[in-house]
């Protein structure tokens, strides 16, 4: 479902393209338990074989910044990568691949591209530093930990935080 035979396009001309919509789910992938994409990408035929490119939507499972609950995120993926294939299709011969070229993205001899090592690879770079549950999301409370988001606690220290200022006025009515 992540596969993709690109025959058709590797027998075409350099600059042949193909653009494709995808909407696909698979198991989570380990790192982001991303296990889903939605968008159109495009394949097109390079000189050494199909450069893949789009924008997919996708997801995340993200652990939140301030409050330290679970959500699963929204990301964009960006796609941009080459994808060498093994074998000249019109010889057979086997491609001399250039020794630092990662294995994920190669096409192999029956012809197929795998996208998931590109989603994989995407989906960590979308992944903000400091994923928020939501933008305004009021994190815990450094003195007694609650979360601010479910419990108004009375800690002093809510009201030294600038950041805080305008909602503890808001909360002391
Ligand atoms: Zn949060
Ligand atoms: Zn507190």
């Amino acid at each position: 479902m992540m596969q993709f035979n690109v025959a058709h396009l590797l027998k075409g001309t350099v600059g042949t393209s193909q653009q494709l919509t995808l909407d696909a789910t698979f198991a989570p992938l380990e790192e982001t338990g991303t296990n889903r994409v939605q968008g159109r990408i495009q394949f097109m035929h390079v000189n050494d074989g199909i450069w893949v490119s789009g924008v997919l939507d996708s997801n995340a499972d993200c652990t939140c910044s301030r409050c330290l609950r679970g959500f699963s995120l929204t990301l964009q993926l960006q796609l941009d990568e080459i994808y060498l294939s093994a074998v000249d299709i019109i010889t057979g011969v086997p491609s001399l691949l250039p020794d630092d070229t990662d294995p994920n993205f190669i096409i192999d001899d029956h012809h197929t591209l795998d996208l998931t090592e590109a989603v994989r690879q995407s989906a960590i770079v979308a992944i903000p530093m400091k994923p928020l549950c939501r933008p305004d999301c009021a994190g815990l409370c450094p003195e007694c930990g609650s979360d601010r988001n479910q419990v108004h606690c009375t800690c002093q220290s809510a009201g030294r935080d600038p950041r805080w200022a305008s909602l503890t006025k808001l909360l002391s009515f």
